[in-house]
């Protein structure tokens, strides 16, 4: 069923127009709410009382947006100034909970996009878990690991009095890994004069959690071969695009590699490598070396190894050439609306069934409603890159406990919770009519555990 073909979309109509009206401007987080309100359509015929208790209009609103200037100083010693965000969309389940951004593109629009989809996300890992999302405007790309410092902590004297372990726990996410995590946790530390799990993604030796690196990447691959076993199919052998070479990327690329399949493509947002050979483990120790050591461009890995073909950007092209390979699957690792719907019908054309996305957002509504057309296993981020944020949810509980549980067992309840997301969107969209759409059963499942919770605790 495509994605917008429900009954009832005079609410949906009416309810966009009232988006667009008050959030002028911001066309990200637009086409995020225009998607989940269309599978919300068939929860409102049945479940009319969250209508009069204007569920999905309290949704919309965060219920709170922190916007900072923050200032720092270079290496040269001159003045900058960026801006700082933190959105708390929804804490109907749990605290506040989701990744810090820092790219020069971070805006209202952005950020507020993934804190509202980071509220359904959340739901469906199934553990006690509100969404937010934050950052900035600052980009960490060729600064010296000082100046990171000193944003890090300009930034975080004023989240800190915003955040704490019951309030709201910031990650990772684009331009913020284990360096900049690191950074923003010693000074809150150092600000409140308490050791608590008030971030997530923290380092080995002071709270982090084992897996809590690799969780995204490893979910996106778990979860595309959920949905392959719907088919009594496996990754074994399945050639496979990934795009982008950062956190989640790199640990798509391992969990592939260990499922059998062949990932042939990587990025960075000067171009990609295609390496028709196949990535292998060696070739990736060498990525990451790159990108987390030397945080160097991808084009090395072409110039690295033989028979690679390195293409760049080309700003003037309306098309991405990475999704125009021949191959049965495709991981988009890399940012929001990587995949318009022209690339959506090279990775058709070209063979890709499997399209499993471990980025916010990867694909424009137009894309998402072909690869539904298409009957491909799309796999919408919320549910795919889930597993990020879930394996959060389990630092924080070791957190709590004061212990760590071993690599093996953090990653088996990642297993576990990407099989229950994935049965809950399969199960969900069955029970509404849309067999197969993973895209109304993420948006339906993750929508019902908190439109309920907010019913339960009254207009707030
Ligand atoms: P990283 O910063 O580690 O890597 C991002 C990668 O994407 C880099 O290769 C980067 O290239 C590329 N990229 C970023 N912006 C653009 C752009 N505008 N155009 C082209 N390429 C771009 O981030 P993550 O891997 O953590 O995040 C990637 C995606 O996954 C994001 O959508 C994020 O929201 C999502 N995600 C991340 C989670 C996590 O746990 N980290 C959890 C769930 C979702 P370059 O270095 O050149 O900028």
């Amino acid at each position: 069923m495509p994605v917008a073909d429900v009954k009832g979309s005079g609410f949906v109509a009416g309810l966009m127009a009232d988006v667009r009206a008050k959030n002028p401007g911001e066309v990200e987080f637009h086409q995020a709410v225009q998607e989940v309100v269309e599978s919300l359509d068939l929860v409102l015929e049945r479940r009319p009382e969250y209508r009069s208790a204007r569920i999905i209009e309290r949704m919309v609103e965060p219920e709170r947006v922190v916007m900072f200037r923050v200032p720092w100083q270079d290496d040269r010693g001159q003045y900058q100034i960026n801006r700082g965000y933190r959105i708390q969309m929804n804490s109907a389940i749990g605290p506040y909970k989701g990744g810090l951004r820092f790219h020069p593109s971070v805006n209202l629009s952005i950020l507020k996009f993934l804190a509202f989809e980071q509220v359904l996300k959340n739901s469906l890992t199934t553990l006690p878990m509100g969404g937010g999302k934050g950052g900035s405007d600052f980009d960490p790309k060729g600064k010296s690991d000082h100046e990171v410092m000193r944003f890090c902590q300009s930034f975080m004297t004023e989240l800190f009095r915003h955040i704490g372990s019951d309030t709201d726990v910031p990650a990772g996410d684009i331009g913020v890994g284990g360096r900049e995590i690191g950074f923003l946790f010693g000074q809150y530390k150092r600000l409140r004069n308490e050791f608590t799990g008030v971030l997530t993604g923290k380092g080995l030796n002071w709270g982090g959690s084992l897996i809590r690196t690799e969780a995204t990447g490893f979910g996106a691959v778990y979860f595309a071969s959920e949905m392959l076993a719907t088919r009594h199919e496996t990754l074994e052998g399945k050639v496979c695009l990934v795009s982008g070479s950062g956190n989640v990327a790199q640990h798509t690329v391992e969990k592939l590699l260990q499922m059998g399949a062949k990932p042939i493509t990587l990025s960075d947002s000067n171009g990609y490598v295609y390496d028709e050979a196949g990535i292998t483990p060696e070739k990736l120790s060498f990525v990451l070396e790159l990108k987390n050591v030397r945080r160097g461009r991808i084009k090395e890995y072409a110039d690295r190894f033989e028979d690679v073909v390195y293409t760049p950007v080309d700003a003037t092209a309306d098309v991405n050439p990475l999704w125009n390979h021949k191959a049965q699957c495709a991981f988009p690792c890399a940012t929001q609306n990587e995949i318009n719907a022209v690339d959506a019908q090279h990775l058709i054309r070209n063979g890709v069934y499997v399209v499993s996305e471990g980025a916010n957002m990867p694909t424009v509504l137009d894309g998402v409603r072909q690869f539904i057309d298409a009957k491909i296993l799309f796999g919408p981020a919320k549910a795919a890159n889930a597993g990020g944020v879930a394996t959060s949810g389990l630092e924080m509980a070791q957190n709590s406990m004061r212990m760590s549980w071993t690599r093996e067992e953090v990653d088996e309840r990642l297993h576990r919770i990407m099989k229950a997301i994935h049965r809950a969107c399969w199960e969900t969209a069955d029970a509404f009519g849309a067999r197969g759409n993973y895209v109304h059963g993420a948006n339906i499942a993750g929508f019902l555990k908190v439109a309920d919770s907010m019913m339960d605790q009254g207009l707030v």
